[in-house]
């Protein structure tokens, strides 16, 4: 007699299920751990100019991010026995033959670029009214936030944001160390963003060889008041594509680089207070 348990998804979780939440856990305590030292160090260096709010996340904020990241994990980690399944029934494809150093590259790649464009998209959908209180009002609780933010999501939103590797798997055939290394650049990439402190270097958005890369100031202005701008994850692409990018993004990367002050009211790039998101309404 079969039961529950011998579904294929759950019986690979019953044996690997520890491993998978040990990789994401580990992946996400690392990349939160070692962007804070670096904002320690930076500090420690009289670069605490850099710190893009003059609000400052509170013990409540850390609990909660860390809390709401552990929730994601989670539901990553029950998220991969299915997509263990999609592998071995051979739904979700590897590559059949051997494959070289050089294309495992460019397939990393278009795997990042591709996933800025589904990140675009889905977080711009879950901003839409309709959406945002069950999928993504819980991430916005952060007005400022921390590194230990970056998986700082409700279930639903985590459900999408892991919904990207099956996708991905069924239309591309790819090698099990590229998505493990695109899953460590994407952990990487969203302590980055959520930093609070800017660490790129000042000529960043000077240069058409970098400017397109976004810094941790475009998406903290997304946090701090600049809700319905600067939706994009590692390019500025989208954003610029669509119009989206806030207009004093560039001003405010400036200032922060520069070490000029907020002005003496507190009032963020946008006008709004920084202690109030401008979406407030929503969050009610
Ligand atoms: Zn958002
Ligand atoms: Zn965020």
């Amino acid at each position: 007699m079969t039961s529950l348990a011998d579904f294929p998804p759950l019986a690979i979780l019953r044996h690997h299920g520890l491993a998978f939440f040990a990789f994401d856990f580990g992946r996400y305590v690392v990349a939160a751990a070692v962007v804070s030292a670096l904002i320690f160090t930076m500090r420690r260096l009289g670069l605490g100019h850099r710190k893009i709010q003059q609000r400052r996340a509170s013990r409540a904020d850390l609990r909660r991010e860390v809390l709401q990241s552990v929730q994601a994990v989670l539901v990553y980690a029950f998220a991969s026995g299915f997509v263990a399944w999609g592998i071995d029934s051979g739904v979700l494809r590897k590559p059949e033959h051997g494959t070289s150093l050089g294309s495992d590259l460019v397939l990393l790649a278009a795997m990042i670029v591709a996933h800025d464009a589904y990140f675009y998209w889905a977080h711009r959908a879950m901003h839409h009214p309709r959406l945002f209180r069950l999928f993504h009002r819980d991430h916005h609780r952060s007005v400022t936030p921390t590194p230990w933010a970056a998986y700082s999501f409700a279930i639903p939103e985590a459900l999408v944001m892991v919904l990207f590797v099956p996708l991905w798997l069924w239309l591309v055939p790819t090698p099990v160390w590229v998505t493990l290394a695109w899953l460590i650049f994407q952990i990487t990439r969203n302590a980055m963003g959520h930093a609070g402190y800017e660490l790129m270097p000042r000529w960043w958005l000077s240069t058409p060889l970098t400017r397109w890369i976004n810094t941790t100031t475009h998406h903290d202005l997304h946090h701090s008041g600049g809700f319905n701008t600067n939706y994009g994850l590692y390019f500025t692409w989208w954003d610029r594509l669509m119009g989206t990018e806030h207009p004093r993004y560039a001003q405010e990367f400036a200032r922060v680089v520069q070490g000029g002050s907020q002005s003496a009211t507190g009032q963020s790039a946008t006008g709004q207070p920084a202690t109030a998101p401008a979406h407030a309404a929503l969050d009610s």
